[in-house]
């Protein structure tokens, strides 16, 4: 059976403060309100991992996540962080292949690839991001972008590491532009990408993959989108900054 999950990418925002406030009342609310087996994942700056992750330890439902990692192990590389030392202060998940990532950091695939075997090998799990832009899209080109990103960034992992990886389907068009994807468009794209796996894997790997949706989910569309076969969660940018609008979506299965 696979997991549900609900993920938080607060990007570049937050101060300490704010951050440690925001996980305190995350952890507390979802103590108090959440009664389905999601999975929550927070993923802070780099440099609250190490807080968040005392505040939220022994807490079953609530991990700690980055949101990016570098490919190599460790060494001369100013400003980065590695996987290894992620995972030496409690993360689990690092979201990878972010489109910001892509357009704003040059990541491609060849680096994707390198970033998953790094993550994988430090035994923390991937969620991993494709998403098509609007000109792709209404050009019809979004499944072959998709197969292109997964044949490249991700289907190189044997089938035993692939059992850990989330996948995050997050169209660019939707993401912190309040259009969000419609359920429909969703569930066709995520049944897609179970395809793909069943192609390169095998449809027990197929039905086990974790697949997220993520772009302008909010309470209001969630459990809309929540309630499609293939999709398994959210990864979710905007609304995850608000504790009540980002447990109100872990709510919504
Ligand atoms: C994201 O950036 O991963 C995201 C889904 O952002 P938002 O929810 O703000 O669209």
């Amino acid at each position: 059976m696979r997991k549900k999950i609900v993920a938080g990418n607060w990007k570049m925002n937050k101060t300490f403060e704010e951050a440690q406030a925001l996980v305190s009342e995350v952890v507390n609310m979802v103590k108090d309100e959440v009664n389905n087996d999601a999975q929550v994942v927070l993923c802070p700056s780099f440099p609250y991992l190490a807080t968040v992750s005392k505040t939220i330890d022994g807490n079953q439902n609530v991990l700690l996540g980055a949101q990016n990692c570098h490919q190599n192990e460790s060494g001369a590389y100013t400003g980065e962080v590695s996987a290894a030392m992620l995972q030496s202060v409690g993360v689990k998940y690092v979201i990878l292949g972010h489109s910001e990532r892509r357009q704003y950091f040059y990541e491609d695939d060849q680096v994707l690839e390198a970033k998953v075997k790094a993550a994988l090998k430090q035994g923390l799990q991937p969620i991993f991001c494709i998403g098509e832009s609007l000109e792709q899209r209404e050009q019809d080109l979004t499944f072959s972008i998709l197969e292109t990103q997964l044949k490249e960034g991700l289907f190189h992992v044997s089938n035993e590491e692939f059992e850990r990886v989330v996948i995050a389907y997050e169209p660019i068009w939707a993401i912190g532009t309040g259009k969000t994807a419609s359920s429909q468009q969703a569930q066709e794209v995520h049944a897609f990408i179970r395809e793909q796996i069943a192609r390169h894997y095998d449809a027990e790997a197929a039905q086990n993959t974790t697949i997220l949706y993520g772009g302008s989910c909010n309470p209001g569309n969630a459990a809309e989108l929540f309630a499609c076969p293939d999709i398994d969660g959210g990864l979710i940018g905007g609304a995850s900054l608000k504790s009540r609008d980002f447990v109100d979506i872990i709510k919504s299965f």
